[in-house]
């Protein structure tokens, strides 16, 4: 899934509590799927979301929260991303960032091979990995018209409801799609039983443990932020990683980890050397805002 398009005029991220409250008014408590224990509250956020951390392994998540399907109905439907046949063009900062993934995917696949996109949303991820040679594939709970006309082999749904029969894939690529699932580690699961032997698991969602994060928790912490755990982004997002809890998750699936980094997404007009300081600064030391991880099936 790309970016959530805050533009839409229904959008429900970041009203007040009594709107999101009266749109979505039941709640339901949630579980770590890791450990099975019911996790500990530690913030609130101003849309009155409830943010939770597990006590055995720290994962953080959203509990209590609305209940999956509702979610899915009324913010992942079809105001959720642009899914316009322009955006199945990747920008050149998407080509750069794609091209950085099929690279990395390649060099420890050692060939091309299918590759599997889960919510492939616009389908510009497609159209790329086609073009260099892949068998692409993707999935997603709407089909775009730019998945539709991209030519690549495609299903409509959730992961978990999808019947690929004896299909099976050489790569499966979760792109911001796992911290929006009912339960991320079904989801790894589910790619763990459709990968060939050794094919690779690609992931990447917001990482907590970035430098800007932290430095926003620490700021909401003591009352320095207009919008205190924003940065969460609770309601679009149900899930919250650090490299170590999407570990754990990864290979309590059936994974071997191979690589974690926090690449940088450098902005279109940033002088080389901001580009040069961000570099030093946040991607060498992996401390990004953005965690991408590759794995291998066991
Ligand atoms: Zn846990």
């Amino acid at each position: 899934m790309a970016a959530p398009d805050s533009t839409a005029k229904d959008s429900l991220f970041g009203r007040p509590r009594q709107v999101i409250e009266a749109e979505l008014p039941e709640r339901e408590p949630v579980r770590c799927p890791l450990c099975d224990l019911d996790p500990a509250p530690f913030a609130r956020d101003p849309q009155g979301f409830t943010l939770a951390r597990c006590p055995g392994c720290h994962l953080e998540f959203l509990s209590p929260r609305p209940p999956f399907a509702r979610l899915a109905e009324r913010v992942y439907a079809h105001t959720y991303e642009d899914l316009s046949l322009a955006a199945s063009q990747p920008t050149p900062e998407k080509k750069v960032q794609f091209e950085r993934q099929l690279n990395l995917l390649e060099r420890y696949l050692g060939r091309r091979g299918a590759l599997l996109d889960v919510g492939c949303g616009a389908g510009a991820f497609l159209r790329l990995a086609a073009a260099r040679g892949w068998q692409a594939a993707g999935t997603d709970i709407h089909l775009s018209e730019g998945a539709r006309t991209s030519g690549a082999r495609l299903w409509a749904g959730r992961l978990a409801a999808i019947d690929f029969g004896t299909e099976r894939f050489d790569a499966v690529r979760f792109h911001h799609v796992l911290e929006h699932t009912e339960n991320p580690l079904a989801e790894l699961g589910r790619a763990r039983a459709l990968l060939r032997p050794n094919g690779l698991l690609y992931v990447s969602v917001p990482n907590l443990a970035g430098l800007s994060p932290r430095l926003k928790s620490w700021q909401s912490r003591w009352g320095m932020k207009r919008h205190p755990w924003r940065h969460y982004a609770a309601l679009h997002h149900l899930w919250f990683f650090t490299p170590a809890t999407l570990g754990r998750l990864v290979e309590r699936a059936g994974f071997e980890l191979l690589h974690w980094e926090t690449p940088l997404r450098p902005k279109p007009g940033w002088p080389p050397w901001l580009t040069a300081a961000y570099r030093w600064l946040l991607e060498k030391p992996r401390r990004g805002s953005i965690l991408d991880l590759y794995a291998r099936a066991q």
